[in-house]
């Protein structure tokens, strides 16, 4: 073989090489860098209602794990980076997910697209106890909008718009059939809960909670917001002994025997209630805030809510 053969093989075959490389790496970029769009929840309840409008058309990553309580939940280092390289990050805001809104901020600012799906739902503001109550935070807006399921339905409808307006790569038919589908549902669970909550009586309609996580649901299903264990629109903030009292003689006045627990919570509080009031109260455990594990009572968020409204009239008419 002369010298110049050899020189031309030579080349021929780094050529190949060079070709291989070329195409293993278009290949990875494809596979590897940007895999599937994928979009972020923050909470595990927007997590739920995410992916029954997303479907299979894009990943979805909850960052919330089940029974966790979203104001106080924090994120790995893993996670935060997953923020920061999602093609839609959507999540609660209003100050509910107070160790993460610092986190989804930075994804913003690196130019992530971003939806607080609880500043887009026409959000209420803590009002002061009613009949006595102790104060609530008043004005401040609250977070928890999810109680109300037609304001859901709304939030839907912006969540689709949002996944088929930043999320490259899905069919928006599939995407907004999803959610028509869903929508049904959401519709149906309204009006069954309506039908569950129509026979208690108009002076037993009146809450007390952990702290304060149920005003949208009283006001789209005429309850009165009594008090509060924890006086604040979050759980991290914690009761003086005169909250306590107070709640107790609104409670007292009101006529209230029942008081609505977190199951996420410890109901240490609702206990120490429980003995200021003589023991003449019932505490009954709600998810209010949190998804269960799939098959653990509150898998999903329409199970949640059937399973509150469940407990809520149970709790409410019963003697
Ligand atoms: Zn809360």
């Amino acid at each position: 073989m002369s010298a110049r053969v050899r020189a031309a093989r030579v080349r021929a075959a780094l050529l190949t090489l060079v070709a291989f490389f070329v195409v293993a790496g278009t290949a990875s970029g494809c596979a590897g860098g940007d895999e599937r769009p994928r979009v972020v929840v923050t909470t595990n309840i927007l997590g739920d209602i995410t992916r029954e409008i997303v479907g299979d058309e894009a990943d979805v990553s909850v960052l919330m794990k089940p029974n966790a309580d979203p104001h106080s939940f924090g994120l790995s280092a893993v996670q935060a980076a997953e923020l920061e390289n999602a093609d839609l990050v959507v999540y609660n805001g209003l100050g509910l997910e107070e160790n993460v809104l610092r986190h989804v901020e930075a994804a913003r600012e690196s130019g992530v697209a971003t939806f607080a799906a609880g500043e887009a739902a026409d959000p209420l503001t803590f009002h002061a106890g009613e009949e006595g109550g102790p104060d609530a935070g008043a004005g401040e807006p609250d977070p928890h909008f999810w109680t109300d399921p037609d304001r859901v339905r709304e939030t839907v409808g912006l969540i689709t718009d949002q996944v088929v307006e930043h999320v490259d790569g899905v069919r928006e038919k599939a995407v907004r059939d999803n959610a028509e589908h869903y929508d049904g549902q959401l519709a149906d669970l309204t009006t069954w809960m309506e039908k569950s909550f129509a026979d208690i009586p108009e002076d037993r309609r009146a809450l007390v909670t952990n702290h304060h996580v149920f005003g949208y649901l009283a006001e789209r299903f005429g309850f009165r917001v009594i008090g509060a264990v924890i006086p604040s629109g979050t759980t991290l903030a914690s009761p003086s002994s005169s909250d306590l009292r107070s709640l107790t003689r609104a409670m007292e006045k009101a006529e209230v025997r029942t008081v609505f627990a977190d199951s996420s919570q410890p109901t240490r509080l609702a206990e120490v209630l429980r003995q200021e009031m003589g023991g003449e109260v019932d505490v009954v455990s709600l998810y209010s805030e949190s998804l269960t594990e799939k098959g653990k009572g509150a898998g999903t968020y329409l199970e949640m809510m059937r399973a509150n409204t469940s407990a809520m009239a149970e709790g409410l008419t019963g003697d």
